[in-house]
């Protein structure tokens, strides 16, 4: 059996940068030094790629310019912005945390990785990135690229967090630790990719041992995440004589949590989808319902949606109702007004397929 290459770590940092330096990808975020929105594209940038995040960051930076216009705005402002991003925790605690900094910490954000996690949403990855970038503190930040790259540099199977920092904390550059983490995700995202590493091209090749060994494919090692399972749901589009539609506001925690949809709810087995609609407008407050016309050519189009831990179809009914009594998270919502709340995108979508059919008379 052939010896592994050895890694030299100013070797590696030395190629690691020429690679960084001359093709690293010029993003807006890698252009400041502001803390504020290093955090903010951090957290932009969990579990979405940077051609997702990138619009979404511009859009949110021309809104909140600044922590303090952050903080300022209304949950509502805030979760519109970020509409479509997904994960709408991250807007939330991004939201709070922006208060926090201003109750706690006097308005400047902290500037070590350990003041950094008392925010609402940082964990050690967004902590070390922040620190790093912003501060120039010398710690990891260990994110899915950089997990593979050093798996696969080292030739590890499974490697843990603990073993991973350890090995981080022996290579980062004393003088550019934001710069050494990013270059290291960086190479992951455009080089080092999950099925298709461009060994020939990467600057690491003569000292990858993954490489050597060839083993890439198989490092680090993916668990197999098994089906995901699919959930049905009748939705509720339900008109009141005013013309205004039923609107629900979801629970601040959770699933899409403040987002603004029509009535929903699971469907039951063997249950048909209109009656699992009528359901969910009875519980949100509608009474007296009527089948619109729309029913007589069919309910609207259902609506698919893909979430990390399920498979998602809408399938909405319209109907005409008479409002009783709202529970407060319900309310009765002008259609363009409807336009302007934020919305998961499901829902965005059969409002918009609902806006289609009125505008066709399909509907009463
Ligand atoms: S040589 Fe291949 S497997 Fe090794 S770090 Fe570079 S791209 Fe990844």
């Amino acid at each position: 059996m052939s010896t592994p290459p050895r890694i030299d770590p100013e070797g590696l940092r030395c190629a690691l940068f020429g690679f960084y330096d001359r093709d690293g990808r010029d993003l807006p975020w890698r252009r400041e030094s502001d803390p504020y929105r290093i955090w903010v594209s951090e957290v932009m940038l969990q579990q979405t790629r940077v051609e997702t995040a990138e619009p979404y960051y511009r859009r949110w930076m021309e809104r909140f310019p600044t922590l303090d216009d952050l903080a300022e705005a209304s949950r509502d402002e805030v979760l519109k912005v970020w509409e479509g991003l997904g994960y709408y925790s991250r807007a939330r605690r991004i939201h709070d945390g922006a208060h926090m900094v201003r109750e706690r910490f006097g308005g400047e954000i902290p500037s070590t990785a350990q003041a950094l996690r008392e925010l609402p949403g940082v964990g050690e990855y967004t902590a070390g990135a922040v620190a790093s970038i912003a501060f120039g503190e010398v710690i990891p930040a260990i994110d899915g690229n950089a997990r593979r790259v050093l798996a696969r540099l080292f030739d590890l199977a499974d490697p843990g967090l603990a073993e991973l920092r350890a090995i981080m904390e022996e290579l980062i550059d004393r003088e550019r630790p934001g710069d050494f983490n990013q270059a290291v995700m960086e190479l992951g995202a455009t080089i080092c990719t999950p099925r298709a590493p461009t060994c020939a091209a990467c600057p690491l090749n003569s000292v990858c041992r993954a490489r050597a060994a060839g083993t890439q494919l198989d490092r680090p090692v993916t668990k197999s995440r098994g089906k995901t399972p699919l959930r049905e749901f009748g939705v509720a589009v339900v008109l009141d004589p005013e013309s205004r539609l039923l609107m629900r506001r979801r629970p601040e925690e959770g699933l899409l949590g403040g987002l603004w949809e029509f009535p929903n709810t699971s469907i039951r087995p063997g249950e048909p989808s209109a009656q699992a609609a009528r359901r969910a407008a009875a519980e949100a407050g509608a009474h007296r319902l009527e089948s619109s016309r729309s029913a007589a050519a069919g309910p609207l189009q259902p609506v698919r949606h893909t979430f990390s831990h399920f498979r998602a179809i809408y399938r909405p009914h319209a109907f005409n109702g008479v409002p009783v009594s709202l529970p407060e998270s319900c309310r009765w919502i002008e259609p363009p007004e409807a336009s302007g709340l934020a919305m998961p995108v499901a829902q965005r979508k059969i409002l918009s397929n609902w806006g289609w059919a009125a505008r066709k008379k399909i509907l009463a």
